[in-house]
């Protein structure tokens, strides 16, 4: 399939880096958001990235203009009929991300493939709830979409090799590395990192170390950028603690249990960088 326009659903922190990674690469893009604010703010943000790629002569003045100028912005989902594949990044609630993919089938023609940016919600799941299960997909970025290498790409049980092969040439279209995974809950990459901080947190409960050694220790050790505890204060502590909830659920298997200490922080609302107070101070 020849994709060049790519929809994109939520102009917040991944849809704005990923409609920023579509334009950069060429593509034209349309963002769509229900609040006007927001796109506003989305463009905004891409503009300011943009700007600071400029500045650090990453990409010329003239590319800047070319990818802003393949960006157009709207509230109105009609705006997504020109695409050849929508990439759903709204906020994460699997009412919502249902309400969108029955509009969507109402909307865009059938050959029209459509993705999610889903951390956490089955692809599966969310396939059964299309008209089009065998064109839909997960395309799990990372964030910030522009800086990270990766996108997990998920084959829900009804996904056909067709969409798969496409969204996979249009990932390494957008330099990025893709690899194919099963749905599962946490797909790969969230499968191991989560239950990792979560052992992070029991670590830190027994009084083994002190958060600033058990950082050092995984950061020297083990050649991680950032340590677990860290890392947990960027992700937010309530989204691991969720996340290690839904595998719980999911696999009903004990060793996914979170952390005592994860649960007690969270509910005393020391949730990471976004509220100043997490393992660290900020
Ligand atoms: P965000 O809160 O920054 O942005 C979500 C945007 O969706 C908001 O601008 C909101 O106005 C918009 N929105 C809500 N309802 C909508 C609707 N009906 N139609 C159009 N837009 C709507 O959230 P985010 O961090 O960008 O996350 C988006 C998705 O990406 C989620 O599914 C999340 O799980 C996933 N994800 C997030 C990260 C991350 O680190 N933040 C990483 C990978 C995947």
């Amino acid at each position: 399939m020849d994709i060049q326009t790519i929809g994109v659903i939520g102009a917040g922190t991944m849809g704005n880096g990923i409609a920023q990674a579509c334009a950069v690469s060429g593509l034209n893009v349309v963002m769509v958001d229900i609040d006007s604010a927001a796109v506003e703010r989305g463009l905004g943000q891409v503009a300011a990235s943009l700007e600071r790629l400029v500045k650090k002569d990453k990409l010329s003045a003239a590319d800047q203009a070319a990818a802003m100028a393949r960006i157009q912005v709207s509230t109105d989902y009609s705006s997504l009929l020109p695409a050849q594949l929508v990439i759903e990044a709204a906020t994460e609630n699997e009412g919502l991300k249902r309400k969108i993919l029955a509009q969507l089938d109402a909307l865009l023609p059938a050959q029209t493939l459509v993705a999610t940016n889903t951390s956490s919600i089955s692809i599966t799941k969310l396939a059964a709830a299309t008209q089009r299960p065998d064109r839909f997909i997960g395309m799990h970025f990372f964030n910030p979409v522009t800086m990270m290498a990766l996108v997990e790409i998920i084959r829900g049980l009804q996904t056909s090799d067709a969409t798969h092969d496409a969204v996979k040439a249009l990932a390494i279209r957008l330099g990025k590395t893709p690899i194919t995974v099963k749905n599962a809950p946490g797909f790969v990459v969230n499968r191991i990192l989560i239950p990792m901080v979560n052992e992070a947190f029991f670590v830190l409960a027994e009084g083994l170390a002190s958060a600033e050694d058990i950082d050092a220790g995984m950061k020297l050790g083990c050649n991680q950028p950032i340590g677990p505890l860290a890392l947990a204060d960027m992700i937010g502590l309530d989204v691991c603690l969720a996340v290690m909830e839904v595998y719980l659920k999911e696999f009903g298997d004990s060793k996914y249990r979170p952390c005592p200490l994860l649960k007690e922080m969270v509910a005393a609302g020391r949730l990471g960088r976004k509220t100043k107070q997490g393992v660290y101070s900020y």
